[in-house]
């Protein structure tokens, strides 16, 4: 198994000008460069769009010493940050305008350590961008009936604008029915499948998108990466990931490819993208001859491999080889760092949205 190359962006030291490529889908990267790789984001008003100049400028452009590689990295940390800010602005000014504060409620069911862990983060992401809390833990044996309640409650509550109810849920319960018990204007996961429904047909516009896929598609915008007429691969079609990341991709003018469990020649589908967003769950599973060159990978994957030389006994790495991805590659999201933090950034953005369309506020 490759190791990974730490990306923290903080470990950047070196600033120095270095030779560039153009690669065919407009991502300028570095040759032959030694050592990770931030291009902007170090700054925090990096602009929207990386123009050439802007690249050939020492100021965005910061080295460490590491082993070869070409790949900018897309740092979804930086970024998650920076939208944070730009929320917490957003949430400021509607209070002061109009008194209103946007409110998130959660609802956990049963003692899963990661699920609490999720909904800790969650709350604790909320409280930082000034967002209001609410949360409803119920315990393993509770009913759907309960359940049920708890999101009747909150669908009735103005003060909240956004329910998630945290998955998985006790096997006794159906999943279905108690999302579908979400309001559709409060689904600020976008797992109804009237905002799903909305997200595949053209012309219909979704209340909220599922945060993961709205999070991968902002990387990709926020770094200035072309969708429009690129061949895209998605490895996964999982409701949550795969399924509407490829239907996002497609209402951006992409030519989408899905590749699944059961695909023939996933190797040779992928090779052919320009942009791959990988949705596996499989460990690098995503090797360098899958990758052509020059393209934008968008790494979901969030995999715990045994590592004894780490004082919790593993680490986290990726569906792609990261290591081999950033020799070939033209920019990728590193695990983790990369799509994780969005996550959470945009069910703040999906939030705040909320509160917005309720009060009428542009
Ligand atoms: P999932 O529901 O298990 O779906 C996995 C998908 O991958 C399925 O569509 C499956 O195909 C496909 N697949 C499995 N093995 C494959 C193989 N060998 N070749 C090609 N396709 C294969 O998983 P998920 O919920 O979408 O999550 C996927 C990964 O993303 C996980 O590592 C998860 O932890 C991570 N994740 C990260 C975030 C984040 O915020 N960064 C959020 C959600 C999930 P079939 O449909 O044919 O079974």
């Amino acid at each position: 198994m490759a190791s990974m190359i730490s990306t923290d962006p903080s470990s950047s030291a070196t600033a120095r000008l270095l030779p560039f490529t153009r690669f065919s889908n407009g991502v300028v990267s570095l040759r032959r460069f030694v050592g990770p790789l931030h291009v902007g984001l170090l700054n925090p008003t990096f602009p929207r769009t990386l123009s050439l100049n802007s690249i050939r400028s020492s100021r965005f452009i910061t080295a460490a010493m590491a082993t070869e590689q070409s790949a900018k990295v897309i740092d979804g940390k930086s970024v998650a940050k920076q939208i944070r800010e730009e929320i917490s602005a957003e949430v400021l000014k509607m209070k002061d305008a109009i008194g209103v504060v946007p409110g998130l409620a959660v609802i956990l069911v049963g003692d899963r350590k990661d699920s609490a862990t999720y909904v800790r983060n969650k709350k604790k992401a909320c409280e930082s961008v000034g967002i209001n809390s609410f949360e409803v833990h119920l315990p393993e044996d509770a009913s759907e009936q309960e359940v049920l309640k708890s999101i009747s409650d909150f669908n009735d509550d103005p003060s909240v604008h956004g329910i998630l109810v945290q998955l998985p849920l006790p096997s006794h319960m159906d999943e279905q029915n108690i999302l579908n018990a979400v309001t559709i204007e409060k689904d600020v996961d976008g797992f109804h499948p009237l905002n799903i429904g909305r997200l595949a047909m053209r012309g219909r516009e979704p209340l909220f998108v599922p945060c993961t896929p709205k999070g991968c598609i902002e990387l990709l915008h926020r770094y200035g990466l072309d969708i429009k007429g690129k061949r895209a691969v998605v490895i996964g079609r999982s409701n949550i990931v795969g399924m509407p990341a490829a239907l996002l991709l497609q209402r951006e003018d992409a030519t989408v490819s899905i590749v699944h469990s059961r695909t023939k020649n996933p190797e040779e589908i992928t090779r052919q993208a320009d942009i791959i967003i990988s949705a596996v769950g499989q460990p690098n599973m995503v090797r360098g001859s899958w990758i052509k060159p020059g393209a934008v990978i968008i790494d979901v994957g969030i995999n715990p491999v045994e590592d004894a030389s780490s004082p919790r006994g593993y680490r986290l790495v990726g569906d792609v080889c990261y290591e081999e991805a950033c020799k070939i590659a033209a920019a990728v999201t590193p695990v983790p760092g990369g799509v994780g933090p969005m996550t959470i950034a945009m069910l703040l953005s999906n939030t705040l949205s909320s509160a917005k369309r309720t009060h009428n506020i542009k």
